[in-house]
C-alpha cells in the first residue's frame, strides 16, 4: 500500500500540472485507478464484499478526477449565512413542503408513531437534503467513491464508504444503475452516505428492500430513524429565537457552550418578543446559544434536538435551515431579528429572475436554474461594476432591484 500511494501521489502531482488541457478520463488515470483498486481488494473482502462482487463492480471502473476540485471546495462555508438560508428556506420550499406533508400524511403519521419524530421535521430534512427528491445527484456512486478512495484527501474515509456501497449492491437493495448521488457519495432522497445507510436505513413499506432511491416511505422513515437514534426528543423544540441584552458578551455564545436556562436568564436574555425566558418551556435543558452572524444578527437558544439535526451534515448553517424550514411548515414565520446586512439574500425564484435579467443584458449565464454559479457570478460582477455597486459577484437584493429598474 505505501508504495502504491507514493506511485499515485507522483501521478496526481504530474496530473495537476497538465489537468488544464488533459481530458478527465486520461489513460494514466485509468491505470492509476486500476492499480489502486487491485490494492484495495483484500480490505474490501475483509469488510464483507464477495470476490465475485468486487470483480464484477470494479472491472472497468473509470476515474473521475474532476471530483478532486470539488473535494477541496465547500461553497456553503463561503456564502454569507443570509444567502445560504434565503435559498434553502424560501416560499417555494415552504409551499412544496406543505404539499409533501399533505401528500404523505398517512405514512408520516405512522413514522411519527414508530420513531417519535414529527412530520414537519422529517419533511424539512427531505426538502433541504434533496429538494423533496428532485435533486438527489447524478454522480455514479461507485465511480465517485472509487475515485476518491484512490486520489486526493481523506482516502481512508472514502474507502470505508466505497466498501459499504459495494455491500449495498451485493445485497440487492438498490440496482447499480440507480445508485447515483452527490459527488461525495451521498445518495437518494435522504442523501445518506453508504455507511449511514447500512446503520440506519429501514424498510418501512415491508417489501424486503431498504430503498432510499425509489421508495419515499423507506426514505422518510430512514430520516426519522436517523434522528431517533441520534437522541431526538419529541417533546422538545429545536430551539427558540432570543433577544440579547445590549453589551452582551458574545464569548458566551456557541452551540456547544451549554448553560442552563437560569444561567441565560442571569445573562440578560429574553425571548425575541421581549417575554421572559421562563416562558420558553425549556427549564431543565442544557442550552447552547447559536449566533451565526455575530451578536447583531438573529440569535437562538438551541436544545439537544438541534444537535441531532446538526449530526445529519455537520454544518450549523445547514442545521438551522432544516430547523427553520420545519418551523415554517408548522406555520411559523421568518426570524424576527434581521440579518446584519443592507443587501439581503434572495429566494430561488428571485435568483431565476436575476439570471433572466442578466441573460436579457446579453450575458451568457447558461441555464436559468436559480443556482448562481460561476457564469452568473461573473455576469453579476460586470453589472455591479457598471452600476457602481461593490463588485463581489454576489447575487443579492441590490443587484436584483437595480436590474429590475432597468438601470
Ligand atoms: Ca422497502
Amino acid at each position: 500500500m505505501p508504495s502504491i500511494n507514493r506511485h499515485l501521489a507522483l501521478f496526481v502531482g504530474t496530473l495537476a500540472l497538465t489537468l488544464g488541457s488533459a481530458p478527465a478520463q486520461s489513460q494514466p488515470a485509468q491505470d492509476g485507478l486500476q492499480i489502486c483498486l487491485a490494492s484495495l481488494q483484500a480490505a474490501a473482502l475483509r469488510s464483507g464484499v464477495q470476490p465475485e462482487t468486487y470483480a464484477r463492480l470494479t472491472t472497468g471502473l473509470q476515474a473521475d478526477l474532476t471530483l478532486l476540485d470539488k473535494l477541496n471546495y465547500q461553497p456553503e462555508f463561503k456564502l454569507p449565512i443570509w444567502d445560504y438560508l434565503s435559498g434553502l428556506v424560501d416560499e417555494e420550499r415552504v409551499s412544496d413542503g406543505l404539499a409533501a406533508l399533505r401528500q404523505h400524511a398517512e405514512v408520516l403519521q405512522r413514522i411519527a408513531a414508530r420513531f417519535a419524530v414529527d412530520p414537519a421535521t422529517v419533511v424539512a430534512v427531505w426538502g433541504v437534503e434533496s429538494n423533496f427528491g428532485r435533486l438527489t445527484g447524478n454522480y455514479p456512486l461507485l465511480q465517485s467513491l472509487g475515485t476518491l478512495s484512490c486520489f486526493g484527501r481523506r482516502q481512508a474515509y472514502f474507502q470505508g464508504e466505497f466498501y459499504a456501497a459495494l455491500r449495498i449492491l451485493q445485497r440487492g437493495d438498490i440496482a447499480p444503475e440507480r445508485l447515483n448521488g452527490s459527488w461525495a457519495g451521498a445518495f437518494g432522497h435522504t442523501q445518506f452516505m453508504p455507511q449511514t445507510y447500512e446503520r440506519l436505513a429501514v424498510d418501512f413499506d415491508g417489501d424486503g428492500r431498504r430503498d432510499l432511491v425509489d421508495n419515499i416511505d423507506d426514505a422518510l422513515a430512514s430520516t426519522a430513524n436517523f434522528l431517533h437514534r441520534g437522541g431526538w426528543r419529541s417533546e422538545l423544540p429545536w430551539g427558540v429565537e432570543v433577544r440579547l441584552p445590549s453589551g452582551f458578551d458574545s464569548r458566551l455564545g456557541g452551540r456547544k457552550n451549554k448553560r442552563s436556562l437560569d444561567d441565560w436568564v442571569r445573562s440578560g436574555l429574553l425571548l425575541v418578543n421581549g417575554s421572559p425566558l421562563s416562558e420558553s418551556g425549556l427549564q431543565g435543558e442544557k442550552l447552547g446559544l447559536l449566533m451565526l452572524a455575530g451578536s447583531n444578527g438573529p440569535a437562538f437558544l438551541t436544545t439537544r434536538n438541534f444537535d441531532v439535526i446538526y449530526g445529519y451534515n455537520a454544518a450549523e448553517s445547514y442545521a438551522l435551515a432544516i430547523a427553520h424550514l420545519a418551523d415554517r411548515l408548522r406555520g411559523g414565520g421568518s426570524f424576527k431579528t434581521a440579518w446584519p446586512t443592507d443587501d439581503p439574500g434572495i429566494s430561488r425564484a428571485e435568483r431565476r429572475e436575476l439570471q433572466t435579467l442578466l441573460a436579457a443584458r446579453g450575458h451568457a449565464i447558461g441555464d436559468i436554474d436559480g443556482v448562481l454559479g460561476e457564469k452568473s457570478r461573473s455576469a453579476i460582477k460586470i453589472e455591479q461594476e457598471r452600476l457602481g455597486l461593490p463588485v463581489n459577484g454576489r447575487g443579492g437584493l441590490k443587484i436584483l432591484q437595480s436590474l429590475r429598474g432597468g438601470r
